[in-house]
């Protein structure tokens, strides 16, 4: 099966409105017309406008790094998936290591938004990946495989279909460490046979899998090479439009 491709940027907290806007443009005035999708993962503050900049463009799409796990309520400061959904984002990453770490996000929680995300049409970016001790004492798969049980193995066929993994170490993560391309190939190719016992071969083949962890442009055609790596979720060169192109065109 054809899997779609992706390169998604995530922001993190970084870009007022104007850098945003002028990293958006310099991003669209450089992408050249390909197979792969591109989403943006801005904070919330840019989604509108980065909408009404990019509308004409049927490859770039945009995504939220959060939402809350509740529909709507008294909950102060939070954004929910229906509003990110009515600025015109169609993704939201959900269970990134830094939501894990500072804000004691677990795969309860995060199964919860996933339900909410997908109950408002919005497309989840599921990140999963283990910690350095975790991969030295060999149990990455297994602990991966656990992420993926405790926050996706819940949801119907119908509804995994619109799920996307990114697979990011978290020793890989903004440190400038790399997973080497045998790493990332074991722990996809892991990730795909853990989808097919559970959905079956044809929903395994179908799924995009991302690569995450200080993916740039130097790395990235070989990470891209392996055959169960689908693309990358792309931190800190995304906000560098010459190296986030360079990774689109990477494959
Ligand atoms: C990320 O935040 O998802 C990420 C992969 O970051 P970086 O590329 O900076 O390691």
């Amino acid at each position: 099966m054809k899997r779609q491709l992706i390169v998604a940027g995530n922001w993190k907290m970084n870009n007022n409105y104007e850098e945003g806007r002028e990293l958006i443009k310099k991003v669209r005035e450089m992408l050249q017309p390909s197979q792969v999708l591109v989403i943006l993962g801005t904070p919330y503050i840019h989604l509108m406008s980065a909408q009404s900049m990019t509308t004409d463009m049927s490859n770039l799409k945009l995504a939220a790094q959060n939402c809350h796990q509740e529909v709507s309520g008294a909950y102060t400061g939070e954004i929910s998936a229906a509003m990110i959904k009515s600025v015109g984002a169609d993704y939201v990453i959900l269970g990134h290591s830094e939501r894990r770490e500072y804000f004691g996000e677990d795969d309860a929680l995060i199964a919860k938004k996933i339900d909410t995300a997908l109950a408002n049409g919005l497309r989840p970016i599921y990140c999963c990946g283990e910690k350095l001790e975790v991969r030295e004492s060999k149990k990455h798969v297994a602990l991966v495989s656990s992420q993926l049980e405790a926050a996706l193995f819940h949801l119907s066929p119908e509804q995994f279909k619109e799920i996307i993994i990114a697979y990011e170490p978290v020793w890989a993560i903004g440190t400038g460490l790399t997973a080497s391309p045998e790493q990332a190939q074991e722990m996809h190719l892991a990730i795909r046979k853990k989808i097919g016992k559970k959905f079956g071969a044809d929903l395994a083949d179908g799924t995009t899998i991302l690569y995450g962890g200080s993916c740039k442009p130097n790395n990235a055609n070989t990470l891209f090479s392996q055959p169960d790596v689908d693309g990358g979720l792309i931190g800190g060169a995304s906000l560098k439009a010459d190296d986030f192109v360079a990774i689109v065109n990477s494959f």
